[in-house]
């Protein structure tokens, strides 16, 4: 056959279009819609083994005094391969983002306060009292600073705390296993330099004064394993935190928005942005500064709106006098640090979380222990017996129980 111009084009169009078929069903089956990707790079709560030398800290709270759906209020939360979990601050708002990482209260029971603003325990109530609806037993431990005086140190604000919660914890005597409601504060010197005030099953943690706002708040290190971890809570830049968290494998430390943003974003004037933004906080270029001098392995600025349009500033400031490993942190992203390597993902959450189960058995109510009501809020009750019976003896039947009615047994008397 004699092969003419345009049949050699045609020959080579074939050539082609057939190499490229074959390579487009090679992919197609590589990118099988049927099946997983290897990795995902994202950490979704509760599906991960913690390996025993590691350490995964997860912000539960990155954001600004007033929490905001994307943001709440100053949380951290580190997990440790032997089993141990600390919170360090528990922030407006944050009590919802520990919610979403699938652990029981339990293992959520102990909490170190940086200092008493807000926004950096403002949900303490909230873990306290709705950790024990979320099956909580243990007691709820509390660690924080002391003040210049003692009406302003922790010890002052938790017990008023539970004064405020007197009608809270008496509607629940006898309705649920309270054996979670006792809440064990330990007030330690603010003044106290690289002071141990803690140290069970390995770990070492750690306070130094801060400088924020009025005498009394501190910073932590948590030491176990090898790893160190610190976390400034609040504070200008200072000689305790150079000199005691150098070397840290996460140094965690404020860093406000720009105050530039302050007046641009937040509507103050100025003299304030600059006095807040400068001198209350520490700015992303002093702690750039900061970082530089203590080198971490993994340094993560937050207490700032994180934003399309605020990080470029915080980042620019930062990078004007600091170039080292660097995280800018928002709700929900997670560090897993060995000694090898430090992973820095996002978490995946379900919004439509419940709470685990008790990870010990929970004791039947005493119900001899209820306030009870007053004859005149009773007399106003309309029992619905039938309805009620009837819900009583399906439960009964499902789950094997004998439980009366009440008000089926107020009518046999
Ligand atoms: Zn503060
Ligand atoms: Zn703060």
């Amino acid at each position: 056959m004699k092969i003419s111009k345009i049949n050699i084009v045609y020959v080579c169009t074939l050539g082609i279009i057939l190499a490229f078929g074959i390579s487009l069903s090679s992919m197609a089956q590589a990118a099988s819609p049927t099946k997983a990707l290897d990795e995902q790079d994202v950490y979704y709560p509760g599906t991960e083994d913690l390996g025993s030398n590691e350490m995964r800290v997860i912000a539960c709270g990155t954001g600004m005094p007033n929490a905001r759906p994307k943001q709440a209020a100053a949380c951290w939360l580190v997990e440790l391969g032997n089993g141990d979990k600390f919170l360090f601050d528990i922030g407006s708002g944050s009590s919802e983002r520990l919610s979403a990482l699938k652990i029981p209260y339990d293992y959520l029971d102990k909490v170190f306060i940086g200092h008493l603003h807000s926004d950096h325990f403002g949900d303490i109530g909230d873990l306290w009292i709705g950790g024990v609806i979320g099956n909580r037993i243990n007691p709820l431990r509390v660690w924080g600073p002391s003040g210049p005086t003692p009406e302003l140190g922790t010890k002052y604000a938790l017990e008023h705390m539970e004064k405020m919660f007197t009608w809270d914890s008496a509607s629940r005597l006898g309705n649920v296993d309270i054996r979670g409601q006792v809440l064990e504060v330990t007030e330690f010197d603010y003044k106290a330099v690289n002071q141990e005030i803690y140290n069970e099953n390995g770990v070492s943690i750690r306070t130094i004064p801060a400088i924020h706002a009025l005498d009394g708040p501190v910073s932590f290190i948590l030491e176990w394993n090898g790893l160190k971890f610190a976390f400034s809570s609040d504070t200008f830049p200072n000689k305790w935190w150079m000199e005691h968290t150098k070397n840290a494998d996460i140094a965690i430390h404020e860093c406000f928005i720009t105050p530039d943003d302050l007046v641009k974003k937040q509507n103050w004037t100025p003299g304030a942005a600059l006095n807040v933004g400068t001198q209350v906080h520490t700015s992303p270029a002093q702690f750039g500064k900061v970082m530089s001098e203590i080198k971490p392995r993994m340094a993560v600025g937050y207490h700032f709106f994180n934003d399309f349009d605020t990080l470029p500033n915080v980042l620019e400031a930062v990078r004007s006098t600091y170039d080292g490993p660097l995280a800018l942190a928002t709700d929900y992203m997670v560090f897993n640090i060995t000694k090898d390597d430090i992973r820095v993902r996002m978490a995946v959450i379900d919004e439509d979380i419940w709470p685990q189960p008790a990870t010990q058995k929970k004791l039947p109510p005493d119900a001899s222990k209820r306030v009870g009501f007053s004859d005149f809020i009773s007399g106003g009750r309309i029992p619905y017996a039938d309805v009620v019976g009837k819900i009583y003896d399906d439960i009964n039947k499902k789950y094997g129980t004998n439980i009366p009615a009440p008000d089926s047994v107020e009518m046999e008397k």
